[in-house]
């Protein structure tokens, strides 16, 4: 007897899930009681032969009003509103109608699945089956085991995915499952930068796309729909009761105000013309011309320093590279620019008070911003207008501009000097506020944490984190990955300075210490 799969709701999501199983081969039956949905899922599908050019799928899908007895169904998937009483009762229609060996499976984004499986009388079949929109597309599914899920269940489940070609992502029931809960500081960090004045709308997403992400938070939140999005991370906080999840009152505010993205015609940005008006970092033109005039030095060690040493020495005649503290009196006197990189996670006050003391004060101080408090330190300095902080959180060859802090002391010529330096290896910038972690270390860092709490809360492996964000969110490097690079250390040092300035819930997991060291295990070792 051929498979049948039963997708309860022919809306947006299901019609496109049930497009998929139709593709893998199953026999589907879509339960949509709205004609309209039916016509919209219709044209979907119509769209999509014409995109695949293969319109077989559609005709393996039939359609029902309602749930009816079947012997044929071996997995059903309920997506119909997000409403939890709507959804038990679908559970207890399925349980009626089909075969006692059909897997039970909720697409919800935000109830517990366990609490759902709670409705049916043999909860051991009900899963999550998380389907991203579109799902067509997106290759990503979140299997969620509930704790009354049996093992059979969750092997067929995956079998299932697996078959429709989609990638398979173990995470257990709790709030946002993976995705949505890794990538909530994406946006509420950003709301919160935005708050402190960092920097304007369209510079931080800049920032962000800089950085490797396809969109920038605050288009990407238009994109969603502000209401949408902000549902999610209510949801999330109210479930999770995690301080540092609590949605941003901005946010809160502008939804209220009806401001909910492009669907609204205004958002962040806005729609009334058309596109938004996106904010490019100057095009940084790489000079073929080496620059023989200044004299460049470069302390620090590690990663970092070297591959900024590596990407400077192209294009600069004379750079010297100092990668010991202790030789700190071998810089060269005619010194015009000293990069202090540091050890990316250590305070370089004293070092750059060292550097101050000694050097002429044309000579210009450019130096990593995340790991010390450099407006402080310029207060302290005899000639703070020299100095100019930078961030670039992990390969600078990755990111395509660096953040420069615009500084009350700073001077034009030191902030021109330090932009023309990074545009000379092929980096835009954008200047920001001197807060802690600037934007990029603030956010990403945060997201970094936001991984590594899920993996010692054991949502899911580290593996499986970084998988499902790469596939569920398009971010260009798994968030644990993406950690090791930057260094558990400098991450640690970025988040314990944004949570003296902004609070306790920001502080650094004790496990970011793991990403020092070879793997991450799923399960946390004490230190
Ligand atoms: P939707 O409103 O587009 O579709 C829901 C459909 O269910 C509608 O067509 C409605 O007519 C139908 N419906 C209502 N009551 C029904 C019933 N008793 N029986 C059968 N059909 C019924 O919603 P959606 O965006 O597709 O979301 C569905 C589910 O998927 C929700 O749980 C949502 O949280 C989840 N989800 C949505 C997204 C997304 O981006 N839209 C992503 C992942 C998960």
């Amino acid at each position: 007897m051929p498979e049948r799969v039963m997708v309860v709701g022919g809306g947006t999501m299901g019609a496109g899930i049930a497009l998929v199983a139709a593709g893998a081969g199953f026999d589907v039956t879509i339960v949509e009681p709205q004609p309209g949905a039916r016509e919209r899922a219709v044209a979907s599908f119509a769209r999509e032969a014409e995109r695949s050019g293969d319109a077989s799928p559609a005709l393996r899908i039939d359609w029902a009003d309602r749930v009816e007895p079947r012997d044929d169904v071996v997995l059903a998937i309920e997506a119909v509103p997000e409403r939890f009483e709507l959804k038990c009762e679908v559970f207890l229609e399925l349980e009626k109608s089909l075969t006692a060996s059909a897997i039970l499976a909720t697409n919800t984004s935000s109830f517990s699945v366990g609490e759902l499986a709670g409705a049916a009388s043999n909860p051991a079949r009900v899963i999550g089956l998380h389907f991203f929109n579109p799902p067509s597309r997106m290759r990503l599914v979140e299997v969620v085991q509930a704790e009354q899920t049996a093992q059979e269940a969750l092997d067929r489940a995956f079998e299932f995915v697996e078959r429709c070609g989609k990638t398979p992502v173990l995470a257990s029931d709790t709030p946002g499952f993976i995705v949505n809960r890794v990538a909530r500081p994406y946006y509420l960090q950003a709301l919160r930068a935005l708050e402190r004045g960092v920097a304007t709308v369209p510079e931080l997403d800049a920032l962000a796309r800089s950085a490797g992400f396809r969109m920038g938070p605050f288009e990407l939140m238009d994109l969603i729909g502000l209401d949408v999005n902000l549902a999610t991370s209510e949801s999330v906080y109210q479930r999770t009761e995690a301080d540092r999840l609590e949605p941003a009152q901005t946010q809160r505010i502008m939804v209220a105000e009806g401001l909910l993205g492009r669907k609204a015609g205004q958002g962040f940005y806005s729609y009334a013309n058309g596109k938004a008006e996106r904010f490019e970092p100057a095009a940084a033109q790489v000079d073929e011309q080496i620059n023989a005039d200044e004299v460049v030095a470069i302390l620090g060690f590690g990663a970092h320093a070297q591959e900024l040493a590596e990407l400077i020495g192209e294009r600069y005649a004379n750079v010297q590279v100092i990668a010991n503290d202790e030789m700190l009196d071998e810089l060269l006197p005619e010194s015009t620019i000293i990069i202090d990189a540091g050890d990316g996670a250590s305070d370089r006050s004293e070092i750059i008070a060292a550097l101050d003391a000694s050097f002429e004060k044309e000579c210009v101080i450019i130096a990593d911003a995340y790991a010390t408090n450099l407006s402080a330190c310029a207060q302290r300095m005899r000639h703070g207008e020299r100095l100019v902080g930078f961030g670039a959180l992990g390969s600078v060859a990755r990111q395509s501009a660096v953040e420069i802090v615009n500084s009350e002391v700073a001077s034009d010529d030191a902030l021109e000097l330090a932009q023309e330096l990074f545009a000379s290896i092929g980096k835009g910038a954008v200047l920001v506020e001197d807060v802690p972690g600037l934007f990029l270390g603030r956010t990403i860092g945060s997201i970094v944490n936001e991984a590594m709490i899920a993996v010692a809360q054991d949502v899911a492996s580290p593996e499986d984190v970084d998988e499902a964000m790469m596939l569920g969110a398009n971010y260009p490097a798994g968030p644990i990955a993406w950690g090791r690079e930057i260094g558990g250390t400098r991450v640690r040092t970025i988040l314990r300075r944004l949570a003296d300035a902004e609070g306790e819930q920001f502080a650094p997991h004790r496990s970011l210490w793991l990403l020092d060291v070879e793997t991450v295990p799923a399960e946390e070792t004490p230190q």
